[in-house]
């Protein structure tokens, strides 16, 4: 058994009831297959050519979660290869996704990013926009949760706030899907209500180049 493998089956037990979405962006196929094997089905890249490459090469019932910042000339080859698109961050995208989402005939889960840290993080939607953007009920695909990323070493006081506002919003919207929690973070999530840990290097090992 490889290193990938012994740190998969090693992770899995403290994950209690969230989902894991292996986050296999910059890895090669070889590693995805290598604990594909072991049973894991759902995968997460965040470049849309990456992602293209890969779901055409690898099994076609592997679940693509689509993780990154979507951009608008993007949406299309995200749409026709990923089951769920994470972090969508504002009702413009949202709306494009549905309209592609229609034309090719794909019903992808959409999760909404939520800024709750405060300026530290680029993108999300801040909390109050939550409403505006829930208001819109798409066609073609459905927003199933919420999703967020934490600061980078934030201390575990400011993960626990962080994680405790996306659940509580997300529980106040109705929607069953959390998805917080990195390699750096993950069990605070699982701790706060995490649904989906999104977790990369510490199953795959260190990544050559970010994102
Ligand atoms: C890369 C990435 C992850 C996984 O990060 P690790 O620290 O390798 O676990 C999770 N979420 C998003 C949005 C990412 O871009």
């Amino acid at each position: 058994m490889s290193v990938i493998s012994e740190q998969y089956r090693a992770l899995l037990p403290s994950l209690g009831s969230a989902r894991l979405v292996a986050v296999s962006k910059t890895f090669p196929a070889a590693d995805i297959l290598e604990i594909y094997n072991c049973g894991q089905r759902s995968f997460g890249e965040s470049r849309a050519p990456e992602l293209a490459e890969k779901a055409k090469a690898l099994p076609a019932d592997i679940e693509w979660h689509f993780i990154g910042h979507l951009q608008a000339n993007k949406v299309r080859p995200v749409v026709e290869a990923a089951g769920w698109i994470h972090a969508v961050d504002s009702l413009k995208l949202l709306e494009r996704i549905d309209r592609i989402a229609g034309e090719s005939g794909r019903h992808p889960k959409l999760l909404l990013e939520v800024n709750v840290s405060g300026e530290e993080s680029k993108f999300g939607l801040r909390p109050e926009l939550l409403p505006e953007v829930l208001a819109f009920k798409p066609e073609h695909c459905k927003v199933v949760g919420l999703m967020t990323m934490a600061p980078d070493g934030a201390p575990e006081a400011e993960l626990r706030r962080i994680f405790t506002t996306l659940a509580g919003l997300a529980k106040s919207a109705g929607l069953p899907e959390i998805s917080m929690g990195m390699s750096g973070d993950y069990p605070v999530a699982v701790a706060c209500g995490a649904t989906m840990v999104r977790v990369g290097s510490a199953i795959f090992g260190r990544r050559e180049y970010l994102k």
